[in-house]
């Protein structure tokens, strides 16, 4: 699942790309939008909100639309001159937005729909760890609000904070040392959602995901992926195991010396 990052980065490239302009064509891959056509509509905005991707959208006829969309597990947002080569194939694209000489396409998003009003979208939602209105203080109380909640899976729950996946979660209980199967409510929060937000912040615009402050190939973080290979910290072998609630269980990493229950 892509993290917060990740959407962030798209948002880059699709605003650099897009913000301001008008669309020459569009081209909806879903039964749903089959006959839309947004040709002429000004792209007002690319925005995120946690791993949600709003591109806001002006019609010629003063009209407002939002297009939605979501990477889920395996999404992109791909921009190019139009003529290039795409990234993955054509069968798996699901909309096709150009402008001028540009093209972006959105390949096996997992949410993909326009709105009229993009605000109740989103109106689950945590504090976005890399928003504006990044609020620390009721991301730790949102997450307190369910103590019993092992930790590992507490930080993947968008409604308490916007932003975590899979890769972070794990680096994060390593790096508090804290074992994921730790009742929230006997973690210290604060440090843990600060740390969070600056681990996003700084990865928000880096191609690689940096946890461990070094940027070399194969150094990038503490442990996740790193499965029976020596703890960074301590040599002991990291371990990977299982944690999420049926059918969403996903791979932890864990050094079980330096994270203890
Ligand atoms: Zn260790």
């Amino acid at each position: 699942m892509p993290e917060g990052d990740t959407v962030f980065r798209a948002v880059h490239r699709l605003r650099t790309a897009l913000a301001g302009k008008t669309l020459s064509d569009s081209d909806f891959r879903i039964p749903r939008y089959a006959t839309t056509d947004l040709s002429g509509a000004r792209v007002e905005s690319v925005r995120s909100v946690g791993k949600h991707l709003f591109i806001d959208l002006l019609r010629p006829s003063g009209i407002p639309v939002s297009i939605h969309s979501h990477l889920m597990m395996e999404g992109l947002w791909d921009v190019h001159t139009i003529g290039a080569k795409w990234r993955r194939p054509w069968h798996t694209a699901r909309v096709v937005l150009r402008a001028g000489d540009i093209e972006a396409v959105g390949f096996d998003l997992g949410v993909l729909e326009l709105l009229a009003d993009p605000g109740p979208a989103v109106a689950h939602l945590g504090p976005d760890l890399l928003g504006d209105d990044w609020d620390a203080a009721r991301a730790v109380e949102n997450l307190a609000a369910a103590p019993d909640t092992p930790i590992g899976i507490a930080l993947l729950d968008q409604r308490s904070l916007a932003g975590v996946g899979n890769v972070y979660r794990s680096e994060l209980c390593f790096m508090r040392r804290v074992h994921p199967a730790t009742p929230t409510a006997a973690v210290d929060l604060p440090p843990l959602v600060d740390l969070a937000h600056r681990l996003l912040t700084a990865n928000r615009l880096r191609v690689t995901r940096v946890t461990t402050g070094a940027t070399g190939r194969g150094r990038e973080l503490w442990v996740y992926g790193r499965d029976r290979r020596p703890c960074r910290r301590c040599g002991t072998a990291v371990e990977r195991g299982m944690l999420g609630e049926p059918p969403a269980e996903r791979s932890i990493y864990v050094c079980p010396r330096c994270q203890t229950r």
